[in-house]
């Protein structure tokens, strides 16, 4: 396992949208480990691999201390509205109100290629739409309906 570089806001990479992954192998398994690794040493919810340069259809998210890798991830349904605030690695600085659906059901494929659906409630639901929307290039700054300065 190993530490990847988590690129800024500014950078020409995080507006792409990303590929979907066609093999599900051994460099996607690096990949997500990898991502797992990065998210433990900086801490957060989840992570995206546009974040750390990989242009492809890859995200993680961990909740209630599990971890849910995602693969080529695609909204279902959804339901409801409600504002919460959000932050992200890639946006230093400030957090912000972003409204979401309040409840999701998303289908994606684990390491193995294995077709799963996860449904999601509340900030558990967030996670998963803020990491989607990283795969093709949204940021929750452009999303947001109130900018939250951090104290620090
Ligand atoms: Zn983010």
């Amino acid at each position: 396992m190993a530490r990847r570089n988590i690129l800024k806001i500014g950078d020409p990479l995080l507006r792409k949208v990303c590929k979907p992954v066609e093999s599900f192998d051994e460099k996607l398994a690096q990949l997500l480990d990898d991502m797992a690794d990065t998210l433990h040493t900086v801490g957060g919810l989840g992570l995206a691999a546009p974040q750390v340069g990989i242009l492809k259809r890859v995200c993680i998210v961990e909740y209630d201390n599990r971890l849910y890798e995602l693969v080529n991830p695609v909204l279902l349904k959804s339901r409801g509205k409600c504002i919460d605030n959000e932050g992200c690695l890639s946006v230093p600085g400030y957090r912000g109100l972003v409204e979401r659906p309040q409840t999701v059901d998303v289908e994606y494929f684990d390491r193995q290629g294995v077709k799963r659906v996860q449904h999601a409630e509340g900030y558990f639901a967030r996670v998963f739409l803020h990491e989607m929307d990283h795969l093709d290039g949204i940021l929750f700054s452009d999303r947001m309906i109130k900018k939250i300065i951090d104290e620090d």
